[in-house]
């Protein structure tokens, strides 16, 4: 204590931060009583007997707000600093950022968020063998047909490509539509119509999907060109997983494998309604209907060509750090709907037809709350008409909070990969070098 005499009097100190001379009272330092500035004395290595002042090789313009702390109490920092040059400042000072006032903790704080935002883009990155085979100088003929074929942004070639494959996937998609439609449809053959007539009696041919089916069959038109579709995507499924290199990386993508659900769903499905007549049985029918159907999974192979372009990318990456958010959305909801279903249910059941159960009164609850309102079922009495609205108020709050947040996230990724881009100097190198390690 003796050491910091100075500091017990009102005399003044000087301080040369960097050159700049900074003067004070020696007990405006003690406000912080645990910083350096708190502890100087004539013994210490950073008093200069000559001078007569204290020399800090610091930046005098941040210490401008350090010293100006000292005299208010509470450290506020200026808005267009870097938090973590700040933080840094503190640190030296051995000022605990407990004393930051709290309407600065954003400018404190945000550097450190934008770094995270920036680590998880460029793992991102890392994370995509694509990205790191495209940055490699000699590539092997395997490798270069890979990419033509998974990667659109690898090469013009593998670009047209890519849309070559889309435009397959959405004809084949709307040949699907059109062959619903009876312009397109004809009347089944007779031999066909002979194994229908046989089980006409066991199905219920009054409004069903299997009626129309037993009747009618698409043309062939709708059936060659679906044909054709479906030989193009399976040949370029099994030559892309005969030249992919690293079996584990086809494995990873689960469109992939959703879309190979689809294309074997069309030719299951294609195999049965070929061979019918020999099949002779409604099952058969049924199986072929059913398989036909489930084959609109091959659109997942759109998907897996979007993953290259950055907004989905994005997107996926603002799910995949939002699971919070999500999980807070899901939990509210699932009470809300129980909630406000309940109470319809027991105020209604007995007056209101259409809620035979508590479940038609929670899906109620359901498309009320998410404001879709299809108006299918709809309250009768007075005082649940006031229940409604507020369960409708309620919808609008409670997605509007998460998804607010959801979708802010989204733009701080998407700026971030834009400046990143800009960057791609110090973005792309580093990925090289630890690639090389
Ligand atoms: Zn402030």
């Amino acid at each position: 204590m003796e050491g910091n005499i100075e500091m017990l009097n009102n005399s003044i100190v000087t301080l040369n931060i960097g050159g700049t001379i900074f003067k004070c009272y020696a007990k405006t330092l003690t406000a912080f009583p645990d910083s350096k500035l708190a502890h100087l004395n004539f013994q210490c290595d950073f008093y200069d007997s000559k001078q007569k002042e204290y020399f800090f090789d610091r930046d005098p313009v941040l210490f401008s707000y350090i010293l100006d702390s000292f005299r208010k109490g509470a450290i506020h920092l200026p808005n267009d600093v870097c938090g973590t040059t700040f933080k840094e400042e503190l640190e030296f000072w051995e000022i605990s950022p407990r004393y930051v006032a709290p309407c600065c903790w954003g400018a404190l704080y945000r550097s450190e968020g934008d770094k995270a935002t920036m680590n998880a883009l460029i793992q991102r990155f890392q994370q995509n063998p694509n990205t790191l085979l495209m940055q490699e100088k000699k590539l092997g003929i395997r490798s270069k047909l890979w990419l033509f074929f998974d990667e659109p942004v690898s090469s013009r070639p593998a670009l047209v490509w890519s849309v070559f494959i889309s435009c397959v996937i959405v004809m084949s998609t709307v040949v699907d539509f059109l062959s619903t439609m009876e312009t397109f449809q004809e009347d089944v053959s007779e031999a066909h119509s002979r194994l229908f007539s046989e089980f006409a009696d066991t199905v219920d041919l009054e409004n069903t999907t299997l009626a129309r089916f037993v009747t009618r069959i698409p043309q062939k038109f709708p059936m060659v060109t679906n044909v054709v579709c479906h030989t193009i995507l399976t040949l370029e499924l099994v030559v892309s997983f005969i030249i992919c290199e690293n079996k584990k990386v086809f494995g990873t993508c689960v469109f992939r494998h959703i879309a190979t659900f689809g294309y074997l769903s069309y030719w299951i499905s294609f195999t049965i309604c070929s061979n019918l007549i020999y099949l002779d049985s409604m099952y058969a029918i049924i199986a072929c209907t059913m398989f036909n159907y489930l084959s609109i999974f091959k659109c997942a192979r759109l998907f897996y060509l979007t993953r290259s372009v950055p907004a989905f990318r994005i997107m996926r990456l603002t799910f995949e750090s939002s699971k919070q958010e999500l999980k807070i959305l899901i939990f509210l909801l699932g009470i809300l709907v129980c909630v406000f279903g309940y109470v319809m249910f027991a105020a209604e059941f007995t007056q209101n037809a259409k809620i035979t159960n508590a479940f038609k009164a929670v899906y109620w609850a359901l498309i009320t709350l998410t404001t879709v309102g299809y108006g299918d079922v709809v309250p009768n009495t007075a005082a649940v008409h006031v229940i409604a609205g507020a369960c409708a108020v309620c919808g609008v709050l409670v997605l509007a909070l998460p998804v607010g947040i959801i979708v802010s996230k989204f733009y701080k990724f998407y700026d971030y990969y834009d400046l990143a881009m800009r960057h791609s100097e110090t973005f792309v190198k580093p990925l090289i070098s630890q690639k090389a390690k």
